[in-house]
């Protein structure tokens, strides 16, 4: 069974830990303040002058907000967020993070340069941190876990120098490919080009709303799986991770706010288990291996559906590929 009792409340995520869930472990370190914390490390302090984009994108992103929404406008901003979303979530995370499905090169190489549309860098580098955390997670050599501070987890760790540099030796798999390398390095091709694209389809409201406010907006959502995803929301599997499932998170990112159910089984490319755990990028995925784009996609294996709830389990969306 996966399901266990609620456990004394020992931190500020078991306290919003909901009743008949698996409690969340207790912090490595109980006397870090999870709003508060400062890292002693001075490479992890945050380097304010090279973080002058990030600030610039979002300041660019607000002055959006001042000159009137449109509908073209706000078309443009959430075509551009969710095709985007899908490019992180199913390429970024569930390809080459987990390589949780199979696909030929050519998508493969389109995969990563949709990726890096999304300005979250390019995708070895993303991937390498992830494998990272799903290893260390919640640990004290996890790279982003809310528990050396909220706004640590959600952001500060990008804007410190510490961890601008990639290595490749957790990628290896990803690196043999002379393509996703030259991708990883010059990743900014690809915003580049969407810029232009912008201003050619919208003018400058078509730069504003479509890249500048979509792109904050999608880096919060984001964002958003490392730190409210580690924070807020239900645990289905006990996992030795504070990772939780919430609705919320999901909807705004195609599928990845089931972050409980992806830490327990992390090399699905489903991430909502049952027809009810909303997941846009699975089903596109599932879309694609419909026309022969992407094969072998994975997915939990009945006897973790069936574990939780056999009776559900049984009207949940068909799969195609492998359980494993
Ligand atoms: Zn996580
Ligand atoms: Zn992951």
């Amino acid at each position: 069974m996966y399901r266990t009792q609620p456990q004394p409340l020992r931190s500020m995520a078991n306290t919003i830990s909901s009743a008949n869930h698996a409690p969340a472990p207790a912090f490595p370190n109980e006397s870090m303040n999870v709003m508060k914390y400062a890292s002693p490390d001075p490479k992890e302090k945050i380097n304010w002058l090279s973080s002058m984009p990030f600030f610039g994108f979002h300041a660019l992103a607000v002055a959006a907000l001042f000159i009137g929404v449109d509908r073209a406008s706000l078309l443009l901003c959430s075509v551009l967020y969710f095709v985007r979303m899908f490019f992180i979530t199913a390429g970024y995370h569930r390809y080459f993070s987990h390589r949780s499905f199979k696909t030929g090169r050519t998508m493969q190489f389109l995969l990563a340069l949709g990726g890096t549309t999304a300005v979250q860098k390019g995708p070895l580098w993303w991937a390498a941190y992830h494998r990272k955390h799903h290893i260390y997670a919640d640990t004290e050599r996890d790279i982003h876990s809310p528990q050396r501070g909220f706004w640590w987890s959600h952001v500060g760790w990008i804007l410190c120098d510490k961890y601008k540099t990639v290595d490749y030796k957790g990628v290896r798999d990803l690196a043999k490919y002379p393509e996703l390398r030259f991708l990883d390095r010059q990743h900014w091709l690809g915003p580049a080009v969407l810029l232009i694209a912008c201003a050619l389809v919208g003018g400058y409201r078509g730069v504003l709303f479509g890249f500048f406010l979509s792109t904050v907006l999608l880096w919060h959502a984001t964002f958003a799986v490392n730190s409210i995803a580690h924070l807020f929301g239900r645990r289905r599997y006990e996992t030795s991770d504070t990772s939780r499932n919430s609705l919320l998170v999901a909807l705004v990112t195609n599928g990845e706010g089931w972050h409980n159910n992806h830490h327990y089984y992390p090399t699905s490319a489903r991430q909502g288990f049952f027809w009810w755990e909303i997941d846009l990028s699975y089903y596109m995925l599932y879309g694609l291996s419909t026309i022969g784009l992407v094969h072998d996609v994975r997915t939990p294996p009945q006897r973790i559906l069936l574990g939780h709830s056999p009776q559900v389990a049984r009207r949940t969306l068909p799969s195609r590929g492998v359980a494993r």
